[in-house]
């Protein structure tokens, strides 16, 4: 095949054969498959009047521009596919039940609570855990797993429900994002004295794209001046149009703190699955699911809740969630009961995991544990190259700090170039001993003496370095490449200045630590109602100072009854203030919060960055 050259470089050509790529591979991914040089891909890009630069990950659009041009066929694969096609190496299928429709069994729904910040989701997940215990299992400390279950009677007969318990469609999204379809049906939660604000229509569109029905909760109806009829009305606009008005979407009036109509709530719920759903899982298989919620625990190491989804999950299965895996060595369930299995629709938290997997991440049960360690093994490698290729934008000192914070790198590559050999040695020492803490490394790729030469720009550029020249500058056309590349090179003449520039970095480069400091404490002397603003309490400032906008709790007999107050409006006899000072009297307004009575301590406080040391 003749092989055409640009600006002298031989360009490779294929014979129309079809390439598989990563979505998001990088020219240098391209190259391997094809068997060329990288740079002269960097260089057909360049002829096709784009600046690529060979480890950057490109679009899906700039892979297909590419292989036109040397005549090669591009099929871009997604993660999702990979993983499919991972598992298939493996003889296993996911997300399908096994079997015939005789194996099939009716399953519980799975059911997320969204809708916009404090219309009173969090609440309505509460009410209907503490309402719905199912019975015989009363009494068990219940336990935030991130999922919980209850029952509840239709049509004389019990059924039960999932709660997914991470409330916020954040998570939804991003568990929608990856792939992995969790929830069955969404409450809308909808504050009837508020009415549809923006993240209820964000919410909804996000359930309508996931083809997941709506039930609406009218919540709030207890408060003065609630209007029911009105969200009703506003949702029809969005296309929820409820029963009562000739529509199909069950709309529930309920009210969260006050326990009101929750069970008319879940038999709606019900009703929509039965009606819309037909949810089915065989119960008789490996078990599948996908995880919920996890972390590391101190003394019980990985604690994984997963949802399953078909099959049966059992002490002593083999499983594989995300790039973690292990043995099931014990499983609780919501009430911090341990459990022995856990069929489909049951959330469960898992111990025995090797490392925490994420939210969204699907889980199998496989027969072997070598399987499980393999598909593990190749998910991690596969998630490690994927991180790489996303590092298109180059570290510089000044973003340091942020490439890190996103979890972008924990390591700092230098490149050391000097004017003697013993000023290189000294900067290099000193620099490896910076104590910059555990989580970052800081490692030297190159050291030598003279200038800083185009090579030692591409080694930067190929390893994310940062590129320190000691009384030497660039040579040649070497400035102009790091300028063009984004190659961050700093000069210095003394070796003190150059170590405090790069430990101030690296400090900034260290994700934040944050501690709660307590601002000022207030007891409440009186309480005031006011028909605009709710309960005002009546203060005397007994510690500190209180400020306006900064967070509260509320102390009651020596415990916490409310987290996460907002000191929102504050008042000396009739003037909105900024702060008061211990000693002395005021107003305090915490926002939608009013359950507060004489006596209760507000105690204020805010979250600060720890410096480091
Ligand atoms: P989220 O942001 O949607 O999770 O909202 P929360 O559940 O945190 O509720 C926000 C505020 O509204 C809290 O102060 C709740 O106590 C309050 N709230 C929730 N439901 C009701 C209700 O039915 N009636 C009244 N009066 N207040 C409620």
């Amino acid at each position: 095949m003749q092989a055409p050259s640009v600006g002298g470089v031989m360009l490779p050509r294929g014979g129309g054969e079809t390439i598989r790529l990563s979505r998001g591979a990088s020219l240098t991914d391209f190259a391997e498959k094809i068997n060329a040089n990288p740079a002269s891909l960097v260089a057909v890009m360049m002829n096709l009047g784009e600046m690529v630069t060979a480890t950057q990950s490109v679009s899906d659009e700039t892979l297909q521009l590419l292989a036109d041009e040397m005549n090669y066929q591009v099929q871009i694969v997604s993660p999702e596919e990979e993983d499919r096609e991972l598992l298939e190496s493996f003889d296993i299928e996911f997300g399908e039940d096994e079997g015939d429709e005789e194996d099939l069994v009716v399953r519980p729904p799975v059911v997320t609570v969204m809708g916009h910040v404090d219309h009173g989701k969090t609440r309505l997940l509460d009410a209907i855990r503490k309402t719905n215990v199912i019975a015989g299992e009363a009494g068990g400390i219940t336990q935030h797993i991130g999922a919980y279950q209850v029952a509840t009677e239709v049509n004389d007969e019990e059924r039960k429900i999932t709660f997914i318990d991470t409330p916020g469609h954040e998570a939804f999204t991003a568990m929608r994002a990856r792939g992995a379809k969790s929830t069955d049906i969404a409450i809308l939660v909808v504050a009837a004295n508020d009415g549809v604000m923006p993240q209820t229509v964000e919410a909804l569109n996000h359930a309508k794209a996931a083809d997941v029905p709506i039930v609406v909760a009218v919540n709030k109806i207890d408060v003065e001046g609630a209007d029911p009829t009105k969200v009703r009305g506003q949702l029809t606009e969005y296309g929820l149009v409820a029963e009562e008005y000739g529509g199909d979407t069950m709309f529930v009036d309920i009210s969260a703190k006050q326990g009101l109509h929750i069970d008319s709530l879940l038999e709606a719920v019900i009703l929509t699955a039965d009606a819309s759903l037909d949810l089915r899982a065989n119960p008789v298989q490996d078990a599948q699911g996908i995880s919920i919620e996890s972390r590391l625990d101190r003394g019980r190491g990985a604690v994984a809740t997963v949802l399953v989804q078909r099959g049966t999950l059992r002490v002593g299965d083999t499983m594989v969630v995300g790039d973690a895996y292990g043995r099931v060595r014990a499983m609780l369930d919501d009430n911090g009961n341990n459990v022995a299995e856990a069929g489909p629709s049951t959330p469960v938290q898992v111990l025995g995991l090797t490392n925490v997997p994420g939210a969204g991440d699907n889980f199998l049960v496989v027969e072997e544990d070598r399987t499980a360690r393999q598909i593990a093994e190749k998910r991690a490698a596969r998630e490690r190259n994927a991180a790489f290729a996303k590092r298109t934008r180059r570290v510089s000192l000044e973003d340091l700090d942020k490439v890190l914070k996103a979890g972008e790198v924990q390591q700092l590559n230098l490149i050391i170039k000097g004017d003697a050999s013993g000023s290189v040695e000294a900067l290099e020492s000193s620099l490896l001993q910076l104590d910059v803490g555990e989580e970052v490394d800081i490692r030297v790729l190159h050291r030598g003496v003279g200038a800083v030469t185009e090579s030692d720009i591409d080694l930067a550029m190929g390893s994310d370095a940062i590129v320190i020249g000691f009384n030497v500058r660039a040579a040649g056309r070497a400035a102009q490449m790091a300028e063009r590349e984004g190659v961050d090179v700093r000069y210095y003449s003394v070796i003190y200045q150059a170590i405090e520039e790069i430990e101030a970095a690296l400090k900034g480069m260290l994700k934040p630590e944050y501690e709660e400091v307590e601002l000022g404490t207030a007891e409440i002397r009186e309480v005031f109602k006011s028909s605009k603003l709710g309960n005002i309490a009546g203060v005397l400032i007994r510690s500190g100072e209180v400020r306006r906008n900064t967070k509260a709790r509320l102390i009651r007999d020596g415990k916490v009854v409310a987290e996460n107050l907002n000191i929102e409006g504050l008042r000396r006899f009739k003037d909105d203030v900024t702060e008061i000072r211990e000693g002395f009297e005021g107003g305090i307004n915490l926002g939608n919060f009013n359950d507060i009575k004489v006596d209760d301590v507000i105690a204020t406080y805010e979250m600060r960055e720890k410096p480091r040391a």
